[in-house]
C-alpha cells in the first residue's frame, strides 16, 4: 500500500470542486442536476481578451516568462491597481500566479511558520483553512454571524489576537456570504491591525467589480497598514476567466519576492498565453462589465425573493459576489422518506437527491448552519432551481 504523507492526509478535499465533481457524476449518469455548487460565472470570456490569446499565439508568445510575470504585464496590474483602488504597486510589487489560489498559498507559504496563528473570519472561502494548514499554522476562526451581515468587528480581531498571531486573511465582497465590507468598517479593521505591525493581513478582492453597493473598498488604502496588506485579486470571476489560470498579488517588496521564489520552485510563471491576453483584460475600461454585474444584481433578487417564500430560510442581503449562503438550520431534526436532516451536510445530500439541485454544505465555509447558493446560472435555471428547492424543504416535518 503507498503510503501519503500526514500533510494530504489531513487536508480536506475542496468542498465546492467536490460538489461540482459529484453533479457532473450525476448528470453523466442521465439525472436531471441543477448545479449551482461552483462560484464560476456561467458569461463567457469577452471576445477582445481571447482575440489578445489567438494573437499572442501567432507572434509566438509561447515560452517561459519571468516567473512573476511579463513585464509589461505587471506595468498594466500596476496601473489598474491605481485606477480601480486608487492603490499604488510598482511592477516589483506585483507577482503574477496561477490563478488567485496560488497567490494565497504563496503568501502563506512565505509568511507562517508552523505553530504561527492565523485569523480567518468564518464564513471563509473553503481553501484559506487548507493551504493555512499546509504552512502547519494554526487558524484562528472568528465567527460572524447572519444578525452582523457576516461581519466581523474592531473588537471581535482585537480579541483573537495573540503574540503568535501572523496573519488575517478574508475576502470583500465575500465567498461565501457576497457581503462586502464598507470603507467605515475597513477602517475600523485598520486601526486595530496598525498596532500590530507582525501581522500580515491577505485582502482577497478578486469579487472586487461583482458589488451592487457602489465602489469597491481595498484595505490597503489606509496608509497606516499598507506596508501590512497583500491585496490578491484576479481575472477568474469578472472577466469570466476561471481556466485562463491568472490570478496576482500587490503586496510589500519583501513579500513579492519570496512570492516569486515560492513559484520559481513550484510552478514557475502562468501561461504566457494567458498573461498577454491579461493585458487587454486590464487596459480595458471595467465599465463594460456593468451588463455583466447587472445581469447577477438581477439574480440575487430572484433567488431572495424566492427564498423568502420558503419558510424557515433566513437570509441577509448579499451586496457582491454571486452567492446567498442563507440560515437553513431551521430544517435540522425534521424527517422524509428514509432522509432525517441533522446538519447542513444531510440538507444539500438531502436537495441533491430530491430536488436534484447540487449546493455547497456551510461547513465547508465555517457556518453549520448554512447553505451556499451560487447564482451564476441562467434566471430561468434559478427559477427551477428554486422552485425544486422549496418543495423539497417543504416535504420535511
Ligand atoms: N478567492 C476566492 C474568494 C474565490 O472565490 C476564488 C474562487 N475561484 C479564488 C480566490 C480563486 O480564484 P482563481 O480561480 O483565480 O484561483
Ligand atoms: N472559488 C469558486 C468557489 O468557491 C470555485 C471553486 C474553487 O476554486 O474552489 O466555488
Amino acid at each position: 500500500m503507498i503510503q501519503l504523507s500526514d500533510r494530504i492526509n489531513s487536508m480536506e478535499e475542496s468542498a465546492t470542486i467536490a460538489m461540482s465533481r459529484k453533479s457532473r457524476e450525476l448528470k453523466a449518469a442521465g439525472k436531471d442536476i441543477i448545479s449551482l455548487s461552483l462560484g464560476e460565472p456561467d458569461f463567457f470570456t469577452p471576445q477582445f481578451i481571447k482575440d489578445a490569446a489567438l494573437e499572442a499565439m501567432n507572434k509566438n508568445f509561447t515560452m517561459y516568462t519571468p516567473v512573476s510575470g511579463y513585464d509589461d504585464l505587471r506595468e498594466s496590474i500596476s496601473l489598474k491597481f491605481k485606477r480601480d483602488n486608487g492603490l499604488e504597486y510598482s511592477k516589483d510589487q506585483i507577482v503574477v500566479s496561477t490563478g488567485a489560489k496560488q497567490s494565497i498559498a504563496n503568501v502563506v507559504l512565505s509568511i507562517v511558520n508552523p505553530g504561527d496563528e492565523v485569523i480567518i473570519p468564518a464564513p471563509y472561502w473553503v481553501s484559506y483553512l487548507e493551504i493555512v494548514k499546509v504552512a502547519e499554522g494554526t487558524s484562528v476562526v472568528i465567527p460572524a454571524t447572519i444578525d452582523a451581515d457576516f461581519k466581523i468587528s474592531a473588537t471581535q480581531l482585537r480579541n483573537a489576537i495573540t503574540p503568535k498571531t501572523r496573519m488575517m486573511i478574508f475576502s470583500t465582497p465575500c465567498n461565501p456570504t457576497g457581503t462586502v465590507y464598507t470603507k467605515h468598517e475597513l477602517y475600523d479593521l485598520a486601526q486595530v491591525l496598525k498596532d500590530f505591525p507582525q501581522i500580515i493581513v491577505i485582502s482577497d478582492e478578486i469579487y472586487e467589480h461583482i458589488n451592487f453597493s457602489g465602489k469597491h473598498e481595498s484595505l490597503a488604502q489606509f496608509p497606516e497598514v499598507y506596508n501590512q496588506v497583500v491585496t490578491v485579486n484576479g481575472l477568474s470571476k469578472a472577466w469570466a476567466m476561471t481556466g485562463w489560470r491568472l490570478g496576482y498579488i500587490g503586496a510589500p517588496k519583501e513579500i513579492a519576492s519570496a512570492c516569486d521564489k515560492m513559484q520559481g520552485q513550484f510552478t514557475s510563471a502562468t501561461c504566457s498565453i494567458t498573461q498577454r491576453a491579461a493585458i487587454a483584460a486590464m487596459h480595458a475600461d471595467p465599465a463594460i462589465l456593468k451588463d455583466m454585474i447587472n445581469a447577477f444584481h438581477r439574480r440575487r433578487d430572484l433567488v431572495l425573493d424566492k427564498l423568502n417564500e420558503m419558510e424557515g430560510v433566513q437570509s441577509n442581503v448579499p451586496e457582491g459576489a454571486f452567492y446567498v449562503f442563507p440560515d437553513i438550520s431551521h430544517f435540522f431534526g425534521k424527517s422524509y422518506k428514509e432522509w432525517t436532516i441533522e446538519n447542513a451536510n444531510d440538507l444539500c445530500l438531502y436537495l441533491l437527491d430530491e430536488a436534484l439541485v447540487a449546493l455547497v454544505t456551510g461547513e465547508a465555509f465555517g457556518d453549520p448552519n448554512c447553505i451556499r447558493i451560487s447564482y451564476a446560472a441562467s434566471e430561468e435555471t434559478l427559477l427551477d432551481a428554486m422552485s425544486r428547492i422549496k418543495d423539497a424543504l417543504a416535504k420535511l416535518s
